[in-house]
């Protein structure tokens, strides 16, 4: 029989492509999501629990069931802007849940956690590369809700012997080239997924936060990392914690930045349609530039970014949003 994982958050974006990537690695991926944000039509690969993070009894019930080796945590709110409206929604959900998760875990024997942080716990750093080793400065409550987990992380291991691989992510991108599963938020704010909208006239126009920043062609850069290369990340985490080579925090971007108007282009390049854009007013909270000091995952983990290349991120997400949403 195949080991099993608990999947926290299976039923969203990143997580629904995580449980497809362990199937493929021969694990059993366990579900358990409150479908919040995420949708039950995403869970293809192994069992599904229904349950919210803040309810220890029903993931006591889920731990003795299922007997995972290990967590793969994904379950959280993502929203900078709405982290800073609502910041109890994001303290309550991402970090009690997430401790009510851990003390789960521990109390079930299952000491094996793989954690998916953000880059937004570096803060407003621009125009700096950015690794393991930079000072975590939060500028939101989302950065600082994610901030604090790995701060409990660190803590239950000098308790408990909690082992955790931290994935701090940069901007995740693309979708599973079968368009078995895809990336799908209502509502959605990220930038590929609303510009593949304004290509296919589902919206007016994709409106470019700023193109007056300091960059060469004035708009931010970000580090796009293709989804599959992500959670391909996340197995390789599970397997440095299965060969007891004790806690870490990776980075996972491929140390190239895009501008704005440059995934835009590509945009056009890949779906040979034209892109309606409207040049708006800088977004508040956005940085300059993010790019991800990278090596740390290449070299410590062989991880192998393949399909981080804009074009296959367009052309996998394009696929994807002409073929499948999981509403329909
Ligand atoms: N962006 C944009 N228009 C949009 C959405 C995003 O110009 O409608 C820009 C945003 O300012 C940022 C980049 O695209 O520079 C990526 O934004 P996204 O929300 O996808 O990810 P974030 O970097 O905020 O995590």
């Amino acid at each position: 029989m195949s080991e099993t994982v608990l999947v926290t958050g299976g039923a969203g974006y990143i997580g629904s492509h995580a449980c497809k990537a362990l199937r493929s690695a021969g694990y059993t991926p366990v579900t358990f999501d409150n479908l919040s944000t995420g949708w039950e039509a995403a869970v293809k690969f192994g069992p599904f629990e229904q349950g919210d993070l803040l309810d220890r009894a029903r993931l006591d019930e889920v731990f003795q069931k299922h007997r995972p080796v290990a967590v793969m945590h994904f379950a959280a709110f993502s929203q900078v802007g709405e982290s800073m409206q609502d910041p109890g929604k994001y303290w309550r959900n991402n970090v009690i849940g997430s401790l009510t998760l851990v003390e789960a875990a521990v109390a079930a024997g299952c000491l094996n956690f793989v954690f998916s942080s953000t880059c937004a716990t570096y803060g407003d750093q621009d125009n700096v590369v950015l690794d393991e080793n930079t000072p975590q400065f939060p500028i939101n409550s989302y950065g600082a809700s994610k901030k604090a987990i790995e701060d409990i992380l660190v803590n239950f291991e000098q308790a408990y012997g909690l082992k955790s691989v931290i994935f701090r992510y940069f901007n995740v991108a693309g979708c599973d080239p079968d368009a078995e599963v895809g990336e799908f938020h209502q509502p959605e704010t990220h930038l590929i997924p609303l510009m593949l909208d304004a290509i296919a006239g589902k919206r007016d126009a994709l409106t470019i936060f700023g193109t007056d920043y300091e960059t060469p062609d004035g708009t931010c850069i970000r580090d796009y990392v293709h989804v599959c290369d992500l959670v391909d990340a996340h197995v390789l985490g599970l397997k440095w914690l299965e060969g007891d080579k004790g806690s870490r925090v990776f980075n996972l971007g491929t140390g190239s930045g895009f501008s704005v108007r440059e995934v835009v282009d590509e945009s056009r390049a890949v779906t040979n349609m034209e892109v309606p854009i409207v040049e708006g007013a800088r977004r508040a909270g956005d940085c300059t530039k993010l790019v991800s000091g990278s090596e740390r995952a290449v070299t410590e983990l062989g991880w192998r970014p393949e399909r981080s290349t804009l074009p296959l991120m367009i052309a996998d997400a394009w696929k994807w949003h002409q073929t499948g949403h999981y509403d329909k």
